[in-house]
């Protein structure tokens, strides 16, 4: 499939501080727009439906996957995930740069689908500051932090297949990291004649 925007695919470990740092991405790049997955998870405190993700039961994600609705799905601790074809279609066609925050599992996915996807994997700086993280945002009971933390380990030895390695140590210098990274990409000799044809016509390239 041929398309003009760059997708970028977001991966770590629960509590690396993924959210927070794509988040903090999107504040600072309006070219950027966020694919808002469809989970069987129950809701959050503050999360709201449409905005993290869209909450539907597992019989409705089973009928969208018969549908073939998803482009990548995948069952991560104990519920369903998936980005869906409308998510990220009509964006990436038009020019946009997508960020999607999913697992490994549908990062591998993608880059199976879209080669030229951007795969970056976001790391803690051991296992305690993992879990003092998932403590500290609060939002999960004692019996799914240890469900993330058991899986936090299968999830890391993945990163080997990642593109770019970000260690999330002080926050400020990872969101440069991201930045830089999108950035780099946008650079790219494909990427810079798509966007600035005037300048390759004026050069006669
Ligand atoms: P977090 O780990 O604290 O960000 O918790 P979430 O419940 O938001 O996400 C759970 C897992 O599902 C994470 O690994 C996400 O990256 C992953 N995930 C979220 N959306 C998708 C998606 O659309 N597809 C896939 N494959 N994974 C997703
Ligand atoms: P994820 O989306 O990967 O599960 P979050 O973005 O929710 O992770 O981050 C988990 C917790 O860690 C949040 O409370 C967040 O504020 C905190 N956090 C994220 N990055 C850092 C950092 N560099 N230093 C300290 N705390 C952080
Ligand atoms: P949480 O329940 O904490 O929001 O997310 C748990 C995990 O599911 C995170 O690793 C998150 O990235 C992943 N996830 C969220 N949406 C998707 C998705 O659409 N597809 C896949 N494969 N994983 C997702």
């Amino acid at each position: 499939m041929d398309y003009p925007g760059n997708l970028f695919a977001i991966a770590a470990p629960s509590g690396a501080g993924k959210s927070s740092l794509v988040k903090a991405l999107l504040e600072r790049d309006s070219d950027l727009m966020l694919s808002i997955s469809h989970t069987t998870r129950a809701p959050r405190g503050q999360e709201l439906d449409g905005r993290e993700y869209h909450f539907i039961d597992p019989s409705t994600f089973r009928t969208m996957i018969a549908a073939e609705q998803f482009v990548e799905w995948a069952e991560v601790h104990g519920n369903l995930y998936g980005t869906s074809k409308a998510a990220i279609a009509d964006r990436i066609t038009l020019g946009h740069d997508v960020v999607l925050e999913i697992d490994w599992q549908g990062a591998l996915q993608i880059k199976r689908l879209f080669p030229n996807a951007v795969l970056i994997f976001i790391l803690p700086t051991s296992w305690d500051e993992l879990e003092k993280r998932l403590q500290r945002r609060g939002e999960d009971g004692d019996e799914v932090i240890a469900r993330r933390m058991a899986n936090a380990r299968e999830e890391v030895s993945q990163v080997r297949h990642f593109d770019f390695v970000i260690i999330n140590a002080l926050f400020d210098a990872a969101l440069a990291d991201l930045i830089a990274i999108v950035h780099a990409q946008r650079l790219r000799y494909a990427a810079v004649r798509r966007r600035r044809p005037a300048v390759f016509a004026a050069l006669d390239l």
